[in-house]
């Protein structure tokens, strides 16, 4: 099988497996939140040691990194927690309806909201952005449907100038790319394990220092009562680790996954008739490892099910199972036709050149079939 959805999950990195073994067994025994002892310790040292290799990979202080279950969580708690009372909350259209949710339930509970439109490439302008005073802004740092990368630098700067806060769920764009939090001026931004070849059950919440949140869970005060629960030992190693290696290969990976997409477009656009392309392809507008197209006349759930040797997608995992068109490609301007004629694939770390050029042949004999 050829593991073409790094955009739903990226495989654990088998180094960063291995640091984390050493947590896992009867000898790591011992609550890193244990006062009395040094397996207690000794486990309270090495989250503290992760947390400052996420710090490290979004340009944060150690003290400004919570752990959480995940970016659902993380971008429950920065939107729940994070919103003064009173204050508007704006959100762009293509948000991960783990943002878009949290939205809705502030408007149920009396927040102004706002939806803020993206262009046919999926971005936001940030001149969109009209408040006179403080609000909650939230838009993704990268999409993860089309992989359209948003200008979160000016947006966090619109949003300050008003003394509002911004939030970015930046789960897709760290395993290739580097957020600077501090230079860009972000107040709180979303991180999940398994979009960075981390575990899956672990992601983290950076929050600005001076930012205040109300926690969501309370419990034994655990990370300063903000994010109470025993932190799981070996989850909080593998973010580390899986954090200080995009770090170090972020930058690499990237170069070496665009060459492969546009060698994978190339293969697709001319065995293909028709087929247009829904992710930016313009340098530094897109993630390096999404190519995400539309294919005339193609119902794209039903024909992919005949390739058994492929692992891709027909939307995002989270609103797949929903049954509707993607709700990115109808913000985008896209038809309801194309939204359900579109396929995701997803290259990764581990995907090779063989691979993409299999899965190119296999995909045009399958699209050629059909239309
Ligand atoms: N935000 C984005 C952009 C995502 O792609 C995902 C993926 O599932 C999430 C949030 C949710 O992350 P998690 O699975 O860690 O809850």
């Amino acid at each position: 099988l050829m593991y073409l959805d790094h955009l739903a999950s990226t495989p654990l990195d088998p180094a960063v497996l291995e640091e984390m073994l050493p947590w896992m067994g009867v000898a790591a025994a011992g609550n890193p939140h244990a006062a009395g002892h040094r397996r207690g310790w000794r486990a309270a040292e090495a989250i503290e040691r992760a947390r400052g290799d996420v710090a490290a990979l979004i340009g944060a202080r150690a003290g400004e990194i919570l752990f959480m279950s995940g970016a659902t969580e993380a971008n429950a708690l920065a939107l729940l927690g994070g919103v003064p009372e009173g204050w508007p909350v704006l959100c762009s259209a293509v948000e991960h309806p783990s943002v878009l949710a949290c939205v809705g339930e502030l408007a149920r509970r009396g927040h102004a909201t706002e939806t803020l439109p993206v262009d046919a490439a999926g971005r936001v302008d940030p001149d969109a952005v009209r408040i006179d005073g403080p609000a909650l802004v939230s838009v993704m740092a990268a999409n993860n449907e089309v992989g359209t990368i948003q200008p979160v630098a000016d947006l966090a700067r619109r949003c300050r100038e008003r003394g509002g806060l911004f939030h970015t769920d930046a789960v897709q764009a760290l395993s290739t790319g580097l957020l600077d939090v501090a230079a860009m001026g972000i107040d709180l931004a979303s991180l999940s394990g398994h979009k960075l070849y981390g575990p899956m059950g672990i992601g983290a919440l950076y929050v600005r220092q001076g930012v205040a949140v109300r926690p969501l869970l309370f419990g034994g005060g655990q990370q300063g009562g903000q994010r109470p629960g025993t932190l799981p030992t070996a989850l909080c190693v593998g973010l580390g680790a899986a954090c200080r290696i995009a770090r170090e290969r972020g930058a690499a990976d990237a170069a070496r996954l665009r060459e492969l997409r546009e060698r994978l477009f190339a293969v697709l656009a001319d065995g293909v008739p028709g087929l247009r392309r829904n992710s930016p392809s313009a340098e530094g507008m897109g993630l390096a490892g999404c190519l995400h197209v539309a294919v005339p006349g193609l119902d794209a759930a039903d024909r992919l099910l005949d390739l058994p040797e492929l692992a891709l997608s027909t939307g995002s995992a989270c609103s797949s199972g929903e049954g509707g068109p993607s709700h990115v490609l109808l913000a985008m301007g896209r038809s309801v036709e194309d939204a359900f004629g579109s396929i995701r694939i997803g290259l990764g770390r581990f995907t090779t050149a063989e691979e993409v050029d299999r899965a190119g042949a296999l995909l045009v004999e399958a699209l050629q079939r059909g239309s």
